[in-house]
């Protein structure tokens, strides 16, 4: 029945998408995970005949999984895989957030947070090492929603750091520490201090990562995680093409430190990293055409470098579309995003009704 939806709404997509450029990445990314055998193997299929060329698949290291890269790869996918398993409560130094409590999740400035991303990677090569589905392994990717969605962290190491870049010597209790800095005006600087420690940390992870296979494409989402916080019909309307980045970028707010730091610390210019953007998620590329050259100036600004930028939609699949997102609409909202970014798009399919594991490693 699902099967069959989907089917029905890919009809659209297999007679009408003709896409952009041929070096562009159309990733599909959804409810591949989501199906058994054979299912799974007609799904890939329909993919495939709906004019994706990569596919974004979890990691697994079971012989299910095995099959699934291995028909991936006979047709021709470029396939990213999944790298889970961030130890967001493990043993490690707990985050501090903006109250002074503890937050579920690791303070992200620590070697031991970003490990898992080579060791899973050098975890999968090992694993299926001389298997020919690996020259089709074109990326990793991997989430970092948990931290994009927190505050910055206000543990000890965090905070008496930065006191002590400043030689500033003084004892200030936890839950005052995000009150301190904003009355001395020293906010915008922890957050850059905070930052460029992140990036350090995760160049030597890059490194690590390559190591293992020095073509990999390094990608994460999101690098944007929810809209900015002014109403943009205000400012889009009031003067469009001058409409600043993303507004919180700049007050960093919240989410954007996490990821400016993961598209600096694991990208380097020869091998930029693939930044999933979620900014067009809910809403699509028609709600805010000015966005594209904003984000891209950007990252450009910030980078020095041209960011592999990666704008992306929901599926009709989604929940919060259903009897809205025709896939009509989906299919012309998916073309303008390709043609839109310079190396590609993604569409997310996702299924809310099954998930099952390729074999947890
Ligand atoms: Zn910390």
């Amino acid at each position: 029945m699902y099967l069959k939806l989907l089917k029905f709404s890919f009809i659209f997509f297999l007679f009408s998408i003709n896409f952009y450029g041929q070096n562009k990445f159309e990733i599909y990314v959804g409810p591949v995970s989501g199906f058994k055998e054979p299912e799974i193997f007609e799904f890939i299929d329909l993919v495939k005949r709906a004019g994706f060329n990569s596919i974004f698949l979890p990691i697994g290291f079971s012989e299910d999984a095995l099959k699934i890269y291995k028909y991936s790869s006979e047709k021709d996918f470029k396939i990213f895989i999944k790298i889970g398993g961030v130890p967001f409560d493990k043993n490690l130094r707990i985050a501090i957030n903006e109250k002074g409590k503890e937050e579920r999740l690791n303070c992200p400035i620590q070697k031991e947070v970003w490990q898992f991303l080579y060791l899973y990677t050098k975890k999968f090569f090992d694993k299926f090492k001389g298997e020919d589905f690996l020259k089709n392994i074109a990326g990793i990717y991997f989430d970092v929603e948990r931290f994009v969605d927190a505050d910055i962290c206000y543990c000890d190491e965090c905070f008496y750091s930065f006191l002590k870049s400043k030689n500033i010597k003084e004892e200030v209790k936890i839950f005052n520490r995000k009150r301190y800095l904003f009355v001395k005006n020293l906010m915008r600087e922890y957050t850059e201090f905070e930052r460029e420690r992140m990036t350090d940390i995760l160049k030597e992870i890059e490194e690590k990562i390559h190591e293992v296979n020095p073509e990999l494409i390094i990608s994460y989402y999101p690098l944007f995680w929810r809209k900015p916080f002014f109403p943009k019909s205000l400012f889009t309307l009031l003067m469009p093409e001058k409409f600043p980045p993303p507004l919180w970028w700049h007050f960093y707010r919240k989410s954007g430190w996490v990821s400016l730091a993961v598209i600096k610390g694991l990208g380097k210019k020869e091998s930029p990293v693939l930044a999933w953007d979620d900014y067009y998620y809910w809403s699509g590329y028609s709600s805010d055409p000015y966005y594209p050259d904003r984000v891209k100036k950007f990252l450009r600004n910030y980078l020095g470098y041209e960011a592999w930028w990666f704008p992306s939609i929901l599926y009709v699949t989604s929940c919060r579309f259903k009897g809205e997102f025709t896939p009509e609409r989906a299919y012309n909202e998916y073309k303008k995003l390709v043609s839109i970014s310079d190396y590609g798009a993604i569409l997310y399919g996702e299924s809310e009704k099954r998930k099952i594991s390729l074999g947890n490693p």
